[in-house]
């Protein structure tokens, strides 16, 4: 089991290597209450943002009512670390007129005083004015660190520098110990403002503690005909190796044998610099050492060692969150693993059998269990899924994943039809949740589309008014009008009463073909092969020609103008993972393994072709008989039940939202395949494009519920397309962009898809 337990970690995991936070609740607090973490520690990407969050912070914790402390000696709020969210937050405390000490560990702004000599500091987003009392704007990092000494010198901020924390104590009233390396403080409150950036990667190799091996790069004009060895792959190794060979022999290690992730410029700067043979690239290559004023180097292209002179070594290969400072602390960090796929898998069976003695089949099997009673079977499956809460509140992740699976396995096992119930369901689930004389199909879309309308009007708060976004406004009024109409009041009722009133005419009224197939109606919006049965089932031949015409003429002008937008702004199962599924999308399967995995929905589709074939042929055919009935039995339980039900749902806390979208659905790869061909041909309009300002915070990354790497398209300024990506239109990256770095191509349809620009005016 360990093994197993293993390997769907790297599955569930694989979202980390992107970038971790600290695990928050509202209002930016940490699982230990009381302790906020702010600014680029919680995921707010530059300055302007940083310090909204300082801003916002103190806002909450002043409206406490308790935001005082009640001893003399305690301060109201503990502020750690001295950039720009929690100097902003400083401010706000003094204005709210909290009692509030800074806690700097190193000196005052230490990242931007690290900032290369003379950098432009940038004030994105234009779209946002600055909060809170810290000035904010374009100006030399110089200048902008004078403003800020002057602002905290006029308002008195008690501002201590290297001075770090070392431990932080929670007490019996709640206040908190923390011990730094000068002293022991008491506070109310912790506000965590220690950034990442300013946490450098290192590579952990002999000799790279050398006072001539950095980390940053500060003045780069300095060093003069020296021999330097620069490490990294990124923009700032290729920038600190590019100004650096100006006046120095320069050798760039870079361990991959590309670099992926550089500005465009850079690229063509870096390319240049290698062809005037100013920079020496050693690809696939790593340090293994830093001896005197020399470096190892291996090169794993041709296996060599060699050694190199080295006056001095740069090592910028990113920052890292400081994980274990704040484990050290106690803090909880996002879409941590911990505890037992075994016992959670033994919990939640055991839950099932209690369910299954509580359906009555321990006596209708007349075996030796026959004693067992009704209640028993109750009573286990509440005791043992309390057990599986009671575990995932102490922090198991798996009980979660096991509670999320009985929900899930619940809900879709029952709906599969009376007498054919899933195991422990079978015979009894669905008469039970057939409530008030209505089906459990029924009753399962008042359900959809209630967990949709919440979590969309949620959704369409983060995303549309929160941000003032009309793009994302209009997509979640489009996804949440789509579920209503098409796929609850017309099935479930105007159907019926277009039926009984006669408002499809005489003739398809009485027509039983037509009026006995409700479900039918469906196939209104939802194309085949996601609407599987458009074809057969004895279907009216209005469905037919209306099926033919959706899937193989409306959806394919669709796609040339959209892309997949379809999957992100009608479809209803789409709809779902927008709308419930959001709130985890940062949790996407990431990483080259797992855009590999989308093949998966091409068996799909060809799985669905084939029936869909097979069961149409089947009269003229009759060898085709049986395989077409096992087909369709099979299809309908993989596809229909397990994959667009079950696993997809059940994995949305733990992989987020387009599991079944990505990976399995067949209409979205057969909108894929369109959209590729319509890319590779030149006449796709769907793409999204990107200028030069990326600063490489992630957040696109990060955000888009497909997995894809958005970051490197924009460092790279190259198109998104369906012929590079399964990209299907969301506009999340967009939106979440702080320096509007994306939008859509430039395809003349106002307000649709201009829309980086549509978000930077609203
Ligand atoms: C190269 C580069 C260029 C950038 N350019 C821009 C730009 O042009 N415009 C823009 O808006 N953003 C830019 N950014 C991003 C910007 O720097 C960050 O968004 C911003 O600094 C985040 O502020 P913060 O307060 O959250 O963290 P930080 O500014 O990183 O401040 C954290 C502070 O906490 C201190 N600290 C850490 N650990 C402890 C501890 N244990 N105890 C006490 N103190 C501690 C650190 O020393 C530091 O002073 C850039 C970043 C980089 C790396
Ligand atoms: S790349 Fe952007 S628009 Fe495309 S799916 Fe990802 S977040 Fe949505
Ligand atoms: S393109 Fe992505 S990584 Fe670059 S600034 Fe925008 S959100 Fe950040």
């Amino acid at each position: 089991m360990n093994k197993v337990q293993q390997k769907a970690e790297a599955i569930f995991s694989s979202s980390n290597m992107l970038q971790r936070r600290p695990a928050l609740k509202a209002h930016n607090e940490s699982n230990i209450p009381g302790v906020y973490v702010i600014g680029d520690l919680a995921g707010a990407p530059v300055i302007k943002l940083a310090m909204a969050q300082g801003f916002d912070v103190i806002q909450h914790i002043a409206a406490k009512p308790d935001a005082k402390a009640d001893q003399p000696n305690e301060y109201d709020v503990m502020i750690v670390g001295a950039g720009a969210s929690g100097l902003n937050a400083a401010l706000a405390a003094k204005e709210k007129g909290l009692r509030a000490v800074v806690l700097e560990k190193s000196k005052f702004a230490n990242t931007i005083e690290d900032f290369p000599e003379g950098k432009w500091v940038y004030a994105e987003p234009d779209a946002a004015p600055p909060k809170g009392k810290l000035w904010l704007d374009g100006a030399r990092k110089e200048d902008l660190l004078a403003r800020w000494h002057q602002i905290v010198t006029e308002n008195g901020l008690d501002v201590r520098t290297q001075e770090g924390i070392k431990s932080l104590e929670r007490l019996k009233d709640r206040s908190f110990r923390v011990v730094s390396e000068k002293g022991e403080y008491h506070a109310r409150r912790v506000v965590l403002a220690t950034g990442q950036r300013g946490n450098p990667r290192h590579l952990g190799v002999p000799g790279e503690e050398q006072e001539w091996v950095y980390h940053r790069l500060y003045s780069p004009r300095h060093y003069k005909d020296e021999d330097v060895v620069v490490v990294g792959a990124g923009n700032s190794a290729v920038e600190a190796a590019l100004t650096l060979s100006e006046q120095n022999r320069v050798r760039l290690c870079n361990r991959g044998d590309e670099f992926p992730l550089i500005f465009k410029g850079n690229a063509e700067k870096l390319k240049r610099a290698v062809a005037d043979k100013k920079i020496d690239v050693m690809l696939k290559s790593q340090v293994r050492e830093f001896g005197d004023k020399r470096a190892v180097i291996e090169s794993d292209g041709n296996k060599q060692q060699v050694t190199v002179p080295c006056d001095h070594a740069f090592v910028l290969i990113g920052a890292e969150l400081p994980v274990k400072f704040l484990k050290s602390l106690g803090l909880k960090l996002e879409n941590e693993w911990t505890g037992s796929l075994a016992r959670a898998a033994a919990l939640t069976l055991i839950t099932l059998a209690g369910l299954w003695i509580l359906g009555g089949h321990a006596q209708a099997a007349g075996s030796n269990l026959g004693f067992l009673p009704r209640w028993l079977g109750a009573l286990a499956a509440v005791a043992f899924l309390g057990a599986l809460i009671v575990l995932g509140q102490r922090g198991d992740r798996y009980s979660w994943l096991g509670v999320s699976f009985l929900a899930f396995y619940t809900v879709y096992g029952v709906k599969v039809g009376s007498g054919n119930e899933f195991w422990p369901y079978r015979d009894w689930g669905y008469k039970a949740f057939s409530f008030f004389n209505r089906p459990w199909s029924f009753w399962y879309t008042v359900l959809y589309t209630l967990t949709m309308t919440v979590f969309g009007i949620q959704a369409l708060k983060r995303w549309g008014l929160d941000r003032r976004d009309k793009f994302q406004i209009w997509r979640y009024v489009s996804l949440l009008s789509f579920q209503w109409i098409f796929f609850f009041l017309i099935p479930e009722f105007l159907f019926q009463w277009a039926i009984k009133y006669q408002w499809v005419g005489a003739r398809l009224a009485s027509d039983p073909q037509f009026a006995g197939q409700a479900w039918r109606s469906y196939g209104i919006i939802y194309a085949w092969p996601l609407f599987f049965y458009t074809f057969f089932g004895d279907p009216h031949k209005i469905w037919v020609i209306w099926g033919l015409l959706l899937s193989f003429v409306i959806i394919p002008i669709f796609v040339l103008w959209h892309g997949k937008r379809y999957c992100s702004w009608i479809c209803g199962c789409g709809g779902l993972a927008e709308t419930f599924g959001d709130r985890w999308r940062h949790l996407a399967p990431k990483g080259p393994t797992s855009v590999k995995w989308e093949w998966m929905n091409l068996v799909v589709l060809a799985a669905a072709a084939v029936v869909t074939v097979m069961v149409i042929l089947r009269d003229g055919l009759g060898f085709l008989r049986h395989p077409s009935v096992w087909g369709l039995e099979t299809y309908h339980l993989f596809a229909d039940v397990w994959l667009v039900g079950i696993l997809p749902v059940t994995l949305y806390p733990f992989l987020g939202g387009k599991i079944w979208c990505r990976y399995w659905c067949p209409l979205a790869k057969l909108m894929h395949l369109i959209s590729k061909l319509y890319t590779k041909t030149g006449v796709s309009r769907y793409r999204i494009v990107s200028n030069d300002k990326c600063i490489t915070c992630m957040e696109c990354s990060r955000n888009c519920l497909v997995g894809i790497d958005v970051m490197s398209f924009a460092l790279k300024q190259e198109p998104i397309t369906n012929a590079n990506s399964s990209c299907i239109g969301c506009g999340v990256c967009v939106s979440v962009c702080p320096m509007d770095v994306l939008s859509f191509g430039t395809l003349n349809v106002p307000g649709l898809v201009q829309i980086g620009n549509v978000a930077a005016h609203a």
